[in-house]
């Protein structure tokens, strides 16, 4: 797209040391020469119009100028405002808006893209709510009861806004279109502008008796209970989707979505990683050199697990599938189990002697990484 873009100063007509007084002056007379409005159809008129419109943007913008200086259309080109973003494009209207409220003295101005629009029926608006679980309230799943306000269609007058259909009528003024179009004279000569009816703002009817219950607008707000099912195997920064729970919309519209964001606390003996489950496990000095079965935690309750002669400190033991049931029902995960040898303290005379004595009778086969260690360390220093 960029081998074919003119030079933004060129397409402006200004020095490339042009000040920003000179650039909008010069935009002006552009904007005002092929304004689609004076030139009704003229797609060459719309394409001269859109490209001093993009050369503004940018040239009228300190760090973009300078992008532009240093890289040209490929220092500016992606940043929303480039190429094929045209007028309508959200991105340049900032530009715009300053220019046109300076020629016409701030009166909103309606162009092609921004023109008023009847209101239709509206999709409600989707709500959002947190919810707070604990860490085995995850795990299992649960089911809470919760109050939440929504806007929901009046029973009353069933959401017509009148609780007799005979009290609806057309508006007199935009004959039930919404919209009506104005003229105003402005330095382009006199534009027609269309505006949402102000006599019905928009709803294209009138209410003579409006619904006392909804004030006409055909929704009341309301407490509700909701009950929400939390499924097994969901964490931290799930988000359960409840279609249709969110708010009504106006005029007949489909009721938005509530969304429900979880967050989950911590616990202090399992903690959690996807549907896997890590656990420090402490266990004597002797349990670790003769081996042991003990019976640790899992999520499912307790469950017996084999410590091997010999364990270090530090080993991790894997017990499969007893971590978390996966939430979209992909199995389960599993539990790792840290070993944490215990030192013992507090040790009595007779204890220590008993020691002092076991440890007299330890031999290199005993403890093979000591012996190594103190080998190579022997071998460094030499
Ligand atoms: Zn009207
Ligand atoms: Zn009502």
């Amino acid at each position: 797209m960029s081998e074919n873009k003119r030079d933004y100063y060129d397409v402006l007509g200004v020095d490339k040391n042009a000040d920003g007084d000179a650039i909008k002056k010069a935009y002006r007379k552009l904007a005002m020469k092929y304004h689609p409005d004076r030139n009704p159809g003229d797609k060459a008129a719309e394409e001269k119009f859109k490209e001093a419109n993009e050369a503004y943007e940018v040239l009228s913008d300190e760090k973009k100028r300078s992008a532009y200086d240093q890289f040209g259309h490929a220092g500016v080109d992606g940043q929303g405002f480039g190429g094929g973003a045209g007028f309508n494009g959200a991105q340049g209207f900032g530009g715009f808006e300053d220019i046109f409220s300076d020629l016409f003295g701030g009166a909103g101005f309606g162009f092609g893209g921004t023109s008023a629009r009847r209101r239709g029926p509206e999709r409600g608006s989707d709500m959002k709510i947190n919810i707070n679980l604990d860490f085995m309230e995850a795990v299992k799943g649960t089911t809470r009861t919760i109050k939440i306000k929504r806007k929901k269609a009046c029973e009353s007058c069933g959401g017509r806004g009148a609780k007799d259909p005979k009290d609806i009528t057309t508006c007199s003024v935009c004959g039930g279109s919404g919209m009506k179009t104005v003229t105003r004279q402005t330095m382009f000569g006199v534009m027609r502008q269309t505006v949402v009816c102000d006599h019905c703002h928009g709803e294209g009817k009138t209410i003579n008796h409006p619904c006392s219950d909804c004030g006409g607008s055909g929704i009341v707000e309301k407490e509700e209970k909701v009950d929400i099912k939390i499924p097994a195997g969901v964490d931290s920064n799930s988000v359960l989707t409840l279609s249709g729970k969110g708010n009504t919309g106006r005029h007949g519209g489909t009721t938005g979505d509530l969304y429900v964001y979880l967050n989950v606390k911590k616990d202090p003996i399992f903690k959690r990683e996807g549907d896997d489950i890590y656990v420090d496990l402490p266990i004597s000095f002797a349990q670790a050199a003769l081996g042991a079965e003990l019976t640790v935690p899992t999520v499912d309750g307790k469950v017996k697990l084999k410590v091997p002669e010999g364990t270090s400190s530090g080993k991790v033991l894997r017990m499969r599938n007893k971590g978390v049931a996966n939430v979209n029902g992909y199995g389960k995960g599993d539990q790792y189990v840290t070993v944490r040898v215990e030192t013992p303290q507090n040790l009595s005379k007779e204890q220590k002697e008993l020691l002092r004595q076991f440890d007299q009778t330890l031999t290199d086969k005993n403890n093979k990484k000591g012996q190594s260690f103190w080998s190579k360390v022997k071998s460094a220093f030499q």
